[in-house]
């Protein structure tokens, strides 16, 4: 399966995409996920893409692009894959096509988490991610078991520089701006699907999981 998980900053994208990692044992490809492991590691795609990050921008197109498309050509793609924060723009979904049309792969489905404005800033503020496994959690709606301690593996958790409430403002609206035509894109297409995002997260876990069943046959 080739799958897009698509929403708005904070709607649960990486939360879920986790889960359907283990339930149908192919790859997340989270774009952001790579810029932060680039930034941290200072290299050169790291410095591109830290000031855009860091102000809540896209990173530009050329970059993104480039980066998925290497990501895609690995063998471990061949089986099928859930892109996570990928395409975030027009031009970044017909760059998509492209690319999978060179490997000859189709999109399978898009999946898009539904969450209303008004709930994303609270979630991404309370967000922390642990430092050593990734593994995400929220100080209200998904607390670990101790306080800032990943339950996975025991390390310390922290807070995404761009999870404050300013930055949110503006990836809401590079969101409003950009992202959310995708949704008319992939209707048109015929591969999308919506899930309400408000629920809690094994049932959203379970809905996403439900419509891939039907669409596996
Ligand atoms: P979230 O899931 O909260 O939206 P991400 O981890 O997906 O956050 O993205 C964090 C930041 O990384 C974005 O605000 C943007 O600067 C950059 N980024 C991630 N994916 C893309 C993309 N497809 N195109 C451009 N920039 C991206
Ligand atoms: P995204 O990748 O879309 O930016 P995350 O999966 O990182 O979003 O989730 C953002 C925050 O919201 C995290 O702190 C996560 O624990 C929390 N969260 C995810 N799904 C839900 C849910 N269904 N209900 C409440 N909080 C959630
Ligand atoms: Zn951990």
């Amino acid at each position: 399966m080739q799958l897009l998980l698509m929403g708005p900053p904070g709607a649960g994208k990486g939360t879920q995409a986790v889960k359907l990692v283990e339930k149908f044992k192919i790859p997340q490809i989270s774009t952001g996920d790579m810029f932060r492991a680039a930034v941290k590691a200072g290299t050169e795609l790291g410095k591109k893409a830290k000031a855009c990050m860091e102000s809540g921008k896209l990173v530009p197109d050329e970059v993104t692009i480039g980066i998925v498309r290497e990501r895609l050509s690995q063998d471990d793609c061949k089986g099928g894959f859930i892109l996570d924060g990928f395409p975030r723009n027009v031009e970044q979904a017909k760059a998509l096509e492209k690319i999978l049309d060179e490997l000859n792969l189709k999109l399978t489905k898009v999946l898009n988490i539904h969450v209303p404005a008004a709930d994303l800033i609270e979630r991404a503020v309370g967000r922390r991610v642990c430092k050593n496994c990734g593994a995400t959690y929220h100080v209200k709606f998904n607390a670990p078991k101790v306080e800032n301690v990943c339950d996975n593996c025991g390390e310390n958790l922290y807070q995404r520089a761009d999870d404050n409430e300013e930055t949110m403002k503006n990836r809401l609206s590079v969101y409003e701006e950009s992202t959310r035509p995708l949704i008319d894109y992939y209707e048109k297409i015929g591969l999308y699907t919506e899930i309400d995002g408000r629920q809690p997260i094994d049932k959203v876990t379970e809905e996403l999981e439900n419509v891939l069943y039907s669409v596996k046959e």
